[in-house]
């Protein structure tokens, strides 16, 4: 009834896209049986975790929160669901998100957009966005609809989210969590997380998603650290970097506010402040929007009418006609926008000059973090340039929407574990999050700066 009830509430924030009350009870129940069987019961027993629309799920529809796999239902069940599964979880729902991921704010969805349950303090009712792309994810958990639930991480999509609900999430390392079975949108940077209340939280669903997968080949192959049982709020002998190039001119006198109070917390906790520079910074927003587009339009080929979800065949049309209505019919803006641009970047005459181009600075700015590793343990910098915007506010302009990602794409480029934790509120009486970005393989020491911070 409890489910039956979250899911109701839910319709109000559009946060499901397909409720599944019955699995969730199902998981509940086996761990009455099981504790009665005396078995040892799992990390997530139990537990009603909201999945993202992006993990293929089997014989529950699979969307991506698009039109072109409306009624998709995969035979087969994504890795990290599985993983969360077998540790007993049980799913309560799909959840909303931008379709294919693209997004910083769940409005490209074909299904609607999601509310964010926050609203300003400013005595009116604006409706705000939950962040994106993993907006009904970050909604579901700050409405309290459920406890946790799974993200995706391209450019920021765990992160952002996290930090306009006033939620934690982390993306690991890259190759942490197992692609396989996730609807790819830019294949060198997907990566699957958990979001949730708290640190201690994430650290436990996190040792349940991640792992070697022999089914994606660019899976870690390194045994999963007991990241809960590691976790300590004690910073002694830890140094925190601070970007200067992160400091940008106009940024939001709240935003700076909280990354100053996010300091002062890591200094008490222990940690020593280092002032790090990570030059190729302003380089990062358009590598990584000439990059993800690159992946994307070669990912999303395979959706030609043929094989998933949707078909329009018009009458007396051929293969090439159907493939373009479908595509046409099926692709919302944003996704049409990327495939164009993508193809662009990946034609024969620029190629050289974007495509390879955006592969060096990539490099740089992998290198810059590398460096910048050998200053400090962790790097503290806000998640996102402002607090939750209100839907439709940018929606128009795809420019202004991707600035919301300037914090969030260097670590994505780089492949590094970052986490968003609240840190307050800004004047409005909305959330704000700080990040923590570590070096490769390092989630311990992101999840326990986090700790300090929460
Ligand atoms: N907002 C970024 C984009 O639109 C990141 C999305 C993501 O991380 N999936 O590409």
């Amino acid at each position: 009834e409890a489910f039956n009830a979250n899911v109701a509430a839910a319709s109000n924030l559009n946060a499901f896209i397909v409720a599944t009350p019955e699995q969730a009870l199902a998981a509940a129940d086996k761990v009455d049986a099981d504790r009665a069987a005396g078995k040892a019961l799992g990390k997530m027993a139990g537990v009603p975790i909201g999945m993202k629309d992006l993990f293929a799920t089997n014989g529950v529809q699979t969307t991506a929160a698009s039109h072109i796999l409306e009624g998709f239902k995969p035979v087969y069940e994504s890795t990290v669901s599985q993983k969360l599964w077998d540790a007993g979880a049980g799913m309560l729902g799909k959840l909303n998100l931008d379709q294919f991921a693209m997004g910083s704010s769940n409005e490209t969805s074909y299904f609607g957009n999601v509310i964010s349950p926050w609203r300003r303090n400013d005595g009116g009712n604006a409706a705000l966005a939950p962040g994106g792309s993993s907006g009904g994810s970050s909604a579901a958990v700050a409405a309290r609809l459920c406890p946790a639930a799974t993200g995706t991480d391209t450019g920021g999509s765990i992160r952002q989210p996290a930090a306009f609900t006033g939620i934690s999430g982390i993306k690991p390392t890259y190759g942490r969590c197992s692609r396989w079975g996730v609807v790819a949108f830019a294949s060198s940077l997907d990566q699957a997380g958990p979001m949730a209340r708290d640190v201690r939280d994430c650290a436990i669903m996190l040792e349940a998603m991640a792992g070697f997968d022999p089914k994606d080949s660019t899976s870690l192959d390194l045994p999963v650290p007991a990241w809960e049982s590691g976790l300590s709020p004690d910073l002694k002998g830890k140094k925190v970097g601070i970007p200067r190039e992160y400091r940008m001119d106009g940024m939001d006198d709240d935003v700076a506010k909280s990354w100053d109070d996010g300091i002062a917390w890591l200094k008490d906790a222990g940690a020593e402040i280092v002032d790090i520079s990570l030059p190729h910074t302003k380089y990062a927003l358009p590598t990584y929007y000439i990059i993800a587009p690159a992946e994307a339009s070669s990912n999303l080929a395979r959706y030609d009418g043929v094989r998933y979800g949707l078909r329009d065949l018009p009458e007396g049309a051929g293969l090439q006609d159907m493939y373009a209505a479908t595509r046409a019919d099926g692709f919302g803006p944003e996704v049409k926008r990327r495939i164009l641009i993508g193809t662009y970047v990946l034609s024969a005459g620029f190629y050289d000059a974007y495509y390879t181009q955006a592969q060096k600075v990539r490099a740089l700015i992998s290198h810059d973090f590398q460096k910048a590793f050998t200053q400090c343990d962790v790097i503290l910098a806000p998640t996102a340039p402002t607090a939750a915007f209100a839907l439709g506010e940018k929606s128009g302009d795809p420019l202004e929407m991707y600035l919301n990602d300037v914090f969030s794409v260097p670590a994505s480029l780089a492949g590094l574990p970052a986490m968003s934790v609240p840190a307050g509120l800004n004047r409005e009486g909305l959330p704000l999050g700080l990040q923590i970005i570590g070096n490769a393989f390092d989630e311990q020491g992101v999840l326990n700066a986090g700790l300090a911070i929460e």
